[in-house]
């Protein structure tokens, strides 16, 4: 199989390449999860797949956009865990046919800044264990504690994702008891875990000062997704060299060496269902139907069981309750902004920044609710074009900034209904505002920013509804709460026969957490465990990562 890099042609508008030929499996959506499925299934089991994307660009929260001089990723700052050796490097290794590199973040991958304070998070679980204890003397046991309850936490999480893999009857007995280690953690709040390590509430403030990366404060955030963000970075962060982009441009050649297509501008308008066995798929554009034996949804659950099924059909299996035993996560806002200056002359730094005006993190986030003119109770602010040691080759001297805050969708409702740039001049000028007060906690943190900025594009709710299809502008999908992860119908499997959800609804958001739905939900089709095959098969490659993660992980082994 010989694999190569796509390009802008390879994905080609489903208006003028109709699809004439038969596929062994049809996945809506291009997101992470569907490109992991889609590449799992053509590389293990052969399948000619077809991927359908109902944007222009293909990636879901991968993708990329670009302005004159710039691009910007929309749902992508670090990801941890890619280490040679890892699962997650072995995952993307495969996936990608090795053509996907990393660039180390460096020593600190976050920093933590609650009012004049800050505290950063160093690489590496001795370094972030020493860095908590200096900054929190006296707290040394609970900081201890902390550590092991993160790896306790996950200590069963591989038993309780292959419960999630397992087909049918089999599924519904063994799924229970092979989650339950991770079940008694994940039905608790990240605030009872903490609060129960310690009372000092500047420390639980900071140990859950990542809480943007899962949606919910520690009070409603299940203490699972908690551990499983704060693991996943403990061993430092990474960036995809060349971009989140690089995603989508790795994968699709291996969908593609199988027979499989990447169509975009392809809106899957429903799931054609005959006796309660998925047939295909019915097109938007034309009204015209697919056929494929297996239908895979990337769409996320609301959409696929909400929108995509018939709906009498959904009745019948309860899927409407099912979903209501769910609910989306918040929106957010994200401020793309540009400099006519490197990254290196405007001594931008690799960490994200994120910054709380106090240490309750739940008043932060009730806050949101009351009053859009409030000054805005969180942000977080990433540097991609500093991560990105190939960003200077692309655009030479400019630099990106992005930064992000939590919105609720109600504050853009009132517009829901208006047209992609052409939301009227109300809109605009809320924008602005928001705008306008995400610029100045930049330049609270960066002072050398202000009086730079070329320009500055603000994204809305509304905008990842348009974009992205979810309904209330949901940033993760559905939210991380310990309810959700009670869940027994977030599975691969779903009650209509041929029919797999993908993604980051099955296990947990973040790119890891989709892509390793991406990974059972192929398992689920192949009947097949795919994490030791894809373990076995990683392709051994020297070149996978920049320099200074190669020394990195050489002295990784060294230490090992
Ligand atoms: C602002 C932001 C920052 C983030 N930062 C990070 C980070 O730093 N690190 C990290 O690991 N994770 C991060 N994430 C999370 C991560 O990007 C997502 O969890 C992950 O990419 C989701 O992948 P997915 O495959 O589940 O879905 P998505 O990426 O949402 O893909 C779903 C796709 O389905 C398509 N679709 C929907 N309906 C249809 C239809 N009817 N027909 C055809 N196509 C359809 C959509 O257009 C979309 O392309 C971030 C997310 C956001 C929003």
């Amino acid at each position: 199989m010989v694999i190569r890099r796509s390009t802008p042609s390879d994905f080609k508008p489903y208006k003028r390449h109709p699809v004439t030929d038969a596929f062994d499996a049809i996945v809506i959506g291009s997101g992470i999860g569907g490109l992991a499925t889609a590449a799992l299934l053509a590389r293990y089991g052969g399948r000619k797949v077809l991927v359908l994307e109902r944007h222009y660009t293909p990636g879901g929260f991968t993708h990329v956009f670009r302005r004159p001089g710039y691009e910007w990723d929309v749902g992508v700052h670090y990801i941890g865990n890619v280490r040679p050796g890892s699962v997650l490097r072995a995952v993307f290794d495969v996936i990608g046919d090795g053509g996907i590199e990393w660039a180390d973040m460096g020593e600190v991958y976050d920093r933590i800044v609650i009012g004049a304070d800050s505290y950063d998070f160093p690489k590496g679980r001795e370094r972030f264990r020493a860095a908590m204890k200096a900054y929190f003397p006296g707290e040394e046991a609970a900081i201890d504690a902390y550590l092991a309850a993160l790896r306790e936490a996950l200590s069963g999480l591989g038993s309780f994702m292959a419960g999630k893999a397992l087909p049918g009857a089999i599924g519904a007995l063994a799924g229970p008891l092979l989650g339950r280690r991770t079940l008694a953690w994940a039905k608790r709040t990240t605030r009872e875990v903490l609060e129960g390590l310690t009372r000092n509430q500047r420390l639980i403030a900071v140990l859950a000062g990542q809480f943007g990366d899962y949606g919910l404060p520690p009070a409603a955030s299940s203490f699972l997704a908690h551990a499983m963000v704060a693991s996943h970075y403990l061993d430092g962060a990474w960036y995809p060299v060349g971009g989140s982009g690089v995603f989508v441009d790795a994968i699709v050649p291996v969908i593609q060496a199988a027979g499989g297509r990447l169509l975009i501008n392809a809106e899957v308008a429903g799931i054609a269902v005959e006796d309660d066995r998925v047939v295909g798929v019915r097109m938007a554009l034309d009204g015209a139907t697919i056929r494929a034996p297996v239908v895979v949804s990337d769409a996320g659950i609301v959409n696929t069981f909400g929108r995509l099924l018939p709906q009498d059909l959904a009745r019948r299996h309860g899927l409407p309750q099912a979903l209501a035993t769910v609910r989306p996560s918040i929106a957010h806002l994200c401020l793309y902004v540009g400099f006519r200056e490197s990254a290196q002359a405007l001594r931008l730094p690799k960490h994200n920044i994120w910054v709380y005006p106090h240490e309750d993190h739940e008043r932060s986030f009730a806050a949101l609710d009351r009053d859009p003119d409030a000054a805005l109770p969180m942000a977080f602010i990433s540097f991609p074009s500093a991560k990105d040691p190939d960003f200077e080759r692309r655009h030479p001297g400019r630099a990106t900034v992005d930064v992000v805050a939590f919105a609720p969708y109600a504050w853009f409702e009132r517009w829901q209904d208006t047209h992609w740039k052409d939301r009227g001049e109300e809109y605009e000028a809320f924008k602005e505002t928001l705008a306008q007060r995400m610029l100045e906690t930049l330049f609270e943190q960066l002072p050398q920013l202000r009086g730079k900025v070329d320009c500055h594009e603000l994204s809305t709710p509304l905008t990842t509804r348009h974009f992205c299809n979810y309904g209330q502008g949901e940033i993760y999908g559905i939210d991380h709460s310990p309810q959700r992860f009670r869940q027994r119908f977030l599975r691969p499997a779903t009650p209509i026969r041929g029919l797999y959800l993908t993604g980051q609804d099955i296990v947990s958001c973040g790119v890891g957490g989709a892509m390793m739905g991406g990974v059972l939900t192929a398992s689920a089709i192949l009947r097949r465990n795919l994490l030791s095959a894809i373990r076995q098969s990683a392709p051994r490659r020297t070149g996978g990562e920049s320099e200074a993660g190669a020394t990195l992980s050489a002295e990784g082994r060294a230490r090992a």
